[in-house]
């Protein structure tokens, strides 16, 4: 006959409630990771993701917003295209600023990709050309890819000139430049941008540095 246990209830005042979690969170942080982000992947504000930085599964940015519900002056690809708030707001001005300049038909392609989507894709994809799963700048929830239509490429076309001569001053890199994939592992993208706010792209603009060259990695 089974032994009946007597369960006893634990309670906890607030104050030693508060206490723990403050003590979780420290011992969390000094262990190098903090809901989901390793702390040491910080550099300031800025989040570094590459093969060598990656970010682990659970990791979601908590201010996704779908650009489809926004006010956007750029076209779609989806209408499930999502980022962080802040990137989206940067980019919005971005776009309605190149609008006002006669610089139209920008495709947003992508934006927010989930670990497990970015397994897929890496599952589905040739070798050596998918970033890992944790590998992705798209787990960040700041970085989108985007063209326009042509036949020629999109590094050929107005658009991306004015890219080029404009997105840092909303805060915007082209993050995998041409003749870099020594740095940053990944050969030319002329699609994909990454939010690092105004300060941070304007002096990698001046520059010429790549993310990784910027914080020293
Ligand atoms: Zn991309």
């Amino acid at each position: 006959m089974a032994k009946k246990k007597k369960r006893r209830g634990i309670f906890l005042s607030p104050a030693i409630a508060a206490v723990l979690a403050v003590a979780l969170i420290g011992v969390s942080f000094g262990a190098g990771w903090f809901f989901g982000v390793r702390s040491t992947q910080f550099h300031g504000d800025i989040l570094l993701v590459n093969e060598s930085h990656r970010l682990s599964a659970d990791y979601v940015p908590d201010d996704l917003v779908n650009l489809y519900t926004q006010r956007h002056s750029f076209r779609m690809a989806s209408s499930e295209i999502y980022l962080t708030r802040q990137t989206y707001e940067a980019m919005e001005k971005m776009f309605h600023a190149a609008e006002e300049a006669d610089m139209n038909g920008y495709i947003v392609t992508s934006g927010y990709r989930s670990y497990q989507r970015q397994q897929e894709v890496y599952a589905e994809s040739e070798p050596g050309k998918a970033q890992q799963p944790g590998a992705s700048e798209h787990q960040t929830g700041m970085a989108f890819d985007v063209t326009v239509e042509t036949n020629e490429g999109f590094e050929s076309t107005p658009q991306y000139g004015w890219l080029m001569t404009h997105a840092h001053e909303y805060g915007f890199i082209q993050r995998y430049p041409a003749n870099k994939a020594d740095v940053t592992g990944i050969s030319y993208e002329p699609w994909h941008y990454r939010y690092v706010g105004v300060d941070a792209a304007t002096r990698m603009h001046r520059t010429g540095q790549t993310l990784e060259e910027f914080l020293g990695q």
